[in-house]
């Protein structure tokens, strides 16, 4: 008899079959948390991608591309806050092509169309939060703002402010400990409640004795926007400002072996299927790798999967390949490469530890999500599952399955369902969260390494 069973089979830590691993990982991790320090908002992650893929010869496309050559590198910028990379393959097109898809947007706090209010001399911003946040975390926590807004004359300005350390941060008050007897009473839920995400944006009035202007402290902080920006306060009608937490990406742990920043959710899946795009040389099947926006609203809206502007750039090569889009999207396979929930130790009442992914056990296969009995789920076939795992087996990536944790205590969703909508083999494929959602959410940087290795064994098929 031996000393391990031939037959059972556990899922364990990256270091017991991937022994040397360690130096490779953190390498690559140094890259990702460059990226995603620089990528805090959807605009911003499709401006650091194009700025990359550019100096790797990849251009866009648009008309003037007629033909398609094996090793053609080309992306399509949908409206500056979803994007498409392509790499030409061998094959023909109508046999199908290899999709990645991540999503580049992250909960947040939005502001309303009309922010500004002063109260009790302290000018504040009017938030409405972006995704499925737990409200109580984001107060006193230093914020950065960013985002797009237009002018009269349709000029537009780009705004990042308080990433630097010697720019200004923004914040939400909470209730001190010592008055919160009523407060305390409320639910986790509504321990802050949507109208009390406030930001704090200025305290120091206009110094004119003879004004007939009231709110002082909003004008002056209007004016120093205007100093800075060239915006008024109607301006505020014609843009997208996101403020997201202000902190950098950092280590944690003596080891430094993982990862704390804002939005892994969905970037520390959109880093790895990055670098095995840029490194995909001429493939057997073409790649389609795709940052989306929208998902953590459902993806809605026309940056997001349930709009047509994937099917459309499809389309499009398949006019110039001259072959039929349906057949390219019946025989495709997508990997929608996005985050699991890790099992938490400290929570462990909400998973079920046999079938939860686990940090540092690699990269995650979530064969269904959805709640109440696989509702709204995409549930990957035997078919698939049975395709990928061989797939990270032979190329000897160490991967683990991942369920949303116990049944019928909530749920979730991906952009998975809206691919197998153009009936295409989809399954999930991505890192283990801890803390998801949350300011910080927390990483392996192991798991992060293998995920690349996984994109990279399913993308670069020679
Ligand atoms: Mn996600
Ligand atoms: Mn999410």
């Amino acid at each position: 008899m031996g000393k391990k069973s031939e037959l059972a089979s556990e899922y364990e830590h990256i270091l017991k079959t991937d022994k040397n691993c360690i130096d490779k990982a953190f390498d690559f991790c140094e890259g990702y948390k460059t990226f995603i320090n620089a990528s805090k908002t959807e605009r911003e992650c499709v401006s650091e991608i194009i700025n990359i893929v550019k100096t790797k010869g990849y251009k866009e496309l648009n008309k003037d591309i007629t033909k398609l050559n094996v090793g053609d590198k080309l992306y399509f910028n949908n409206r500056g806050k979803a994007l498409v990379l392509i790499t030409i393959g061998k094959e023909s097109l109508d046999k199908g092509v290899n999709f990645v898809i991540s999503h580049i947007d992250s909960p947040r706090l939005d502001l309303k169309p009309n922010p500004v209010y002063e109260c009790e001399d302290i000018a504040y911003f009017k938030t409405h939060y972006y995704g499925g946040i737990k409200k109580y975390q984001w107060p006193a926590l230093p914020l950065s703002m960013h985002g797009r807004i237009f002018k009269s004359d349709g000029s537009f300005v780009d705004i990042n402010l308080g990433e630097k350390d010697n720019e200004p941060k923004f914040i939400i008050t909470d209730l001190l400990p010592h008055l919160s007897e009523e407060q305390n009473k409320r639910t986790l839920r509504d321990g802050i409640k949507g109208e009390e995400l406030n930001i704090v944006i200025g305290s120091i009035p206009i110094n004119d004795e003879d004004t007939e202007i009231k709110n002082l402290v909003k004008e002056n902080v209007l004016r120093i926007l205007n100093k800075m920006y060239g915006i008024k306060e109607k301006d505020f009608a014609r843009a997208e400002i996101e403020f997201v937490p202000a902190e950098h990406a950092m280590d944690i742990g003596f080891d430094k072996s993982m990862i704390a920043a804002y939005g892994q959710d969905d970037k520390v899946c959109a880093y790895p299927s990055l670098m095995a795009e840029i490194e995909n040389v001429n493939p057997m099947k073409t790649s389609v790798t795709v940052f989306t926006d929208k998902e953590e609203i459902g993806s809605k809206g026309n940056t997001g999967m349930d709009s047509n502007y994937l099917h459309d750039v499809i389309e499009d090569l398949a006019d110039i390949a001259n072959v039929k889009t349906r057949d390219i999207y019946r025989n495709s396979i997508c990997l929608s490469s996005d985050v699991n929930s890790a099992y938490d130790p400290t929570f462990a009442d909400a998973f079920e530890g046999r079938n939860s992914s686990h940090i540092n056990r690699g990269v995650v296969l979530t064969k269904y999500t959805g709640h109440l009995g696989k509702g709204g789920a995409n549930d990957a076939s035997a078919e698939t599952m049975a395709k990928i795992i061989k797939l990270m087996e032979d190329k000897n990536v160490v991967w683990q399955i991942g369920e949303l944790g116990k049944i019928d205590i909530g749920g979730g969703g991906t952009i998975a369902k809206y691919i197998t909508q153009k009936n295409i083999d989809t399954i999930d494929v991505g890192v283990a969260v801890l803390s998801m959602h949350a300011p910080y959410e927390l990483v392996s940087k192991l798991d992060v390494y293998h995920t690349y290795l996984a994109y990279k064994a399913f993308l670069c098929n020679q």
